[in-house]
């Protein structure tokens, strides 16, 4: 059997390490925003080529606390627009709705899954403030077209850099987390740089705004016991913070090996019955997942399990299709639709061996 993705092998490299660090961490007696915390915030933020970085709960938290900040400071108001690619991971548009702004659900460009610059347009009303931009499943989205339509329209550009950890614009010179005003990152396990539980960080060059999400994530308060606004609780974990201070080292080789994989897959597989990713290979790719498109997926995963081949869906169900945002189940999005039918993604991770790789080649171009 292989794995779609093997989590303990991937953990299991850093072991020794990893006990380590939890030895230092428990002997310290100093478990909540410690020296790991403060190392990541400064580490990472560097990684992005970003001014600050801001360690939080989770992906979803980086995001919320990113609009809540904009209301907060007076940039947004509840009701306000976001436009966000219609085929994005549910919390990108949770992240919206919990904030009390509107999501504006626009179609992706079928060849990179990103949001499509020219839908974007079309959808700008006098209410629209915010471009959500979503580097899906791994991919930087076109941040040069949408920043400029961003600049024309007067709105604020936010990136979900969720699955897309290191993935480098060779056009603008920079990374993922320093595209826009202010970005969201995820760490969950799965992620391309993955704790070992919940983790998240806001990464952003707009000083106010750092410092005011430096108070919202700690109960609106950076001196204890002191409350400047209504904040929340959302810390990154100061042992999560010591897990990815290790594993940040080997992100970029990491996400090499990937695109290494990917390479492989797409001059290997010849199957016309199995539509292939676009990669331009370019470093603007970091495939967090590797998704191929089929027209009978139902058979095709049949056959997946048969070769005894992990595969998972990113994502079976439409978000607008979700009984959670009923209110947008009559929306009009054929691509997004036709593109959740016929998605699957194959095993992609950085402790693949070659002879996995190459069964898998060899299994697709029997199919
Ligand atoms: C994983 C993910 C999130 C949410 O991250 P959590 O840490 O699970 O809250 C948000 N957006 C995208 C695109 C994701 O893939």
């Amino acid at each position: 059997m292989i794995k779609f993705l093997d989590l303990n092998k991937i953990n299991a490299r850093y072991e020794d390490v990893f006990l380590s660090r939890f030895k230092t961490f428990l002997d310290s007696g100093y478990y909540i925003k410690g020296s790991e915390v403060k190392q990541f915030e400064k580490q990472f933020a560097a990684y992005c080529g970003a001014q600050y970085c801001i360690g939080v709960g989770n992906g979803l938290d980086a995001l919320m606390l990113i609009f809540k900040a904009y209301i907060d400071l007076g940039k947004l108001n509840k009701g306000d627009e976001v436009i966000v690619p219609a085929n994005t991971y549910i919390a990108s548009i949770l992240s919206i709705i919990n904030t009390g702004l509107k999501p504006v659900f626009v179609e992706p460009d079928e060849a990179t899954f990103n949001i499509d610059p020219s839908e974007i347009e079309k959808h700008i009303s006098v209410r629209t403030k915010v471009i959500l931009a979503v580097h899906l499943y791994g991919q930087l989205a076109d941040m040069t077209a949408i920043n400029a339509i961003a600049k024309i329209h007067n709105l604020l550009v936010v990136e979900d850099a969720a699955q897309a950890h290191g993935a480098l614009s060779i056009s603008e010179g920079k990374k993922a987390g320093n595209l826009s005003h202010a970005a969201a990152f995820s760490f969950y396990p799965t992620k391309n740089l993955g704790a070992l539980g919940d983790a998240g960080a806001v990464t952003t060059n707009d000083t106010e705004l750092a410092h005011y999400i430096l108070l919202l994530h700690n109960y609106g308060s950076s001196k204890k016991y002191v409350n400047e606004t209504i904040g929340v609780n959302s810390r990154l974990d100061e042992l999560q913070a010591a897990f990815l201070n290790v594993k940040l080292h080997d992100l970029d080789e990491d996400n090499k090996v990937r695109q290494g994989i990917a390479k492989r897959y797409l001059d290997g597989i010849t199957n016309t019955k199995i539509k292939l990713p676009f990669y331009d290979l370019s470093a603007n790719h970091v495939f967090h997942v590797f998704v191929i498109r089929v027209q009978n997926r139902e058979d095709f995963i049949d056959y997946l399990n048969k070769k005894q081949i992990g595969y998972l869906i990113h994502y079976p169900i439409a978000p607008h299709h979700q009984k959670a945002l009923l209110p947008f189940k009559s929306l009009y999005l054929p691509l997004t639709e036709a593109i959740h039918e016929t998605v699957v993604s194959i095993p992609m991770s950085p402790v693949m061996t070659t002879d996995e790789i190459e069964t898998i080649v060899n299994a697709l171009n029997l199919y």
